[in-house]
């Protein structure tokens, strides 16, 4: 008989299952926090059950169907995980903290590899295997606050893959990190490579998490060179959809661009989308590209990054600059290229 797997269940689910089992509501709440709220490693470690109860549910449960395979630890206390999901395959996490806030942000994966072929990303060169249930989406934050003891506050979807092309379990995966998880919507971050028809309904739904573009590029021209998805979602009805998307849901979006040394990170490069992005409700993120040996591009000198935001701040913007992390441990943007087990 197969097990039951714990995490991602909600609290009907439990219930009903506790109350199969001649067990109480009041058990499957406590059941429940244990899950969510203090994230415990095993059954054993449910201490207010019953010993009878417990050995029921290891009879009866798993905590959860992936696995963590390998954990890293980079020299700036950035974690990266590699999970194993039960049809053998992997994906990967990673935890950052950041030293002056209480913060704990998790970058959780939506796709096992990735369809999209930028040019300039690790992540690209796997391909494309499945997408991600909620489960497995899901028991990511589960497990790393098993590993860790400590509570996730904040999700980026910005790991493997692209979540607008696995909507339904995006959906599903952020309300159950609001409701159960208890995460606040503000707090939750998605990251798009700009799939229009994904951010339209986004906007009919007036999403209340962050959205967040890959932008790239300050216009068609160099965007279809690094990005195939622009062949398909054009620059300007991408804008216009963003836009859109703005007017919709009164929130602001953040535009993330990768700087490339020689690619898009000239003065006429900036002045450019500067321009393209004035009228857009947006926070510009500037990420530093992020050299990998699967790739021939290089990051922009320091005076470069500088000017660049100079520029995109003289025309009213405000922009930050993201800092690297886990690069030690291939833990950095676009660094998440896991190798897929040996029966692939
Ligand atoms: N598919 C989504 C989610 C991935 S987020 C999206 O495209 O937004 C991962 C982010 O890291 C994206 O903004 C991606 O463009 C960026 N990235 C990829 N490779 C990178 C690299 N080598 N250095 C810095 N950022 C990179």
């Amino acid at each position: 008989m197969e097990k039951i797997t714990l995490a991602g269940k909600n609290l009907q689910e439990l219930e009903a299952f506790m109350i199969d089992k001649g067990q109480s509501k009041f058990r499957a709440k406590q059941l429940y926090n244990w899950i969510y709220l203090k994230s415990v490693k095993d059954i054993d470690s449910m201490t207010d059950l019953s010993i009878s109860v417990r050995e029921m549910l290891k009879k009866e449960t798993q905590m959860s169907s992936i696995s963590i395979k390998d954990k890293q630890v980079s020299h700036d206390g950035t974690m990266k995980y590699l999970f194993e999901l039960s049809d053998g395959n992997f994906t990967e996490a990673v935890l950052m903290r950041f030293d002056n806030r209480a913060n704990l942000t998790a970058c959780i994966s939506t796709q096992v590899g990735c369809p999209m072929g930028c040019s300039f990303c690790a992540t690209a060169k796997l391909g494309f295997k499945r997408n991600l249930q909620v489960d497995e989406i899901i028991q990511q934050i589960y497990l790393i606050q098993a590993d860790t003891g400590l509570k996730v506050t904040n999700i980026v979807y910005m790991g493997q893959g692209e979540p607008l092309l696995n909507m339904e379990n995006l959906l599903a995966s952020i309300k159950i990190f609001r409701e159960q998880f208890q995460i606040g919507a503000r707090r939750i971050t998605v990251s798009t490579c700009g799939i229009i028809p994904g951010i339209n309904k986004l906007a009919e739904m007036d999403f209340q998490s962050t959205l967040a573009i890959s932008l790239h590029a300050p216009n068609q021209q160099v965007r279809k060179d690094i990005m195939p998805v622009a062949k398909k979602y054009e620059y300007d009805e991408l804008i216009k959809s963003l836009k859109q998307y703005t007017e919709m849901t009164g929130r602001r979006i953040t535009i993330e661009y990768v700087l490339i040394k020689g690619i898009n990170d000239s003065v006429e490069n900036a002045k450019e989308l500067a321009k393209n992005i004035i009228k857009l409700k947006s926070n510009v993120n500037l990420i530093v590209y992020n050299e990998n040996e699967k790739s021939p591009y290089k990051k922009p000198t320091g005076d470069t990054i500088q000017k660049f935001k100079y520029i995109l701040e003289a025309a009213g913007k405000k922009v930050t600059i993201r800092l690297e992390r886990g690069a030690d441990i291939d833990a950095a943007c676009g660094q998440l290229s896991a190798k897929f087990s040996a029966k692939d």
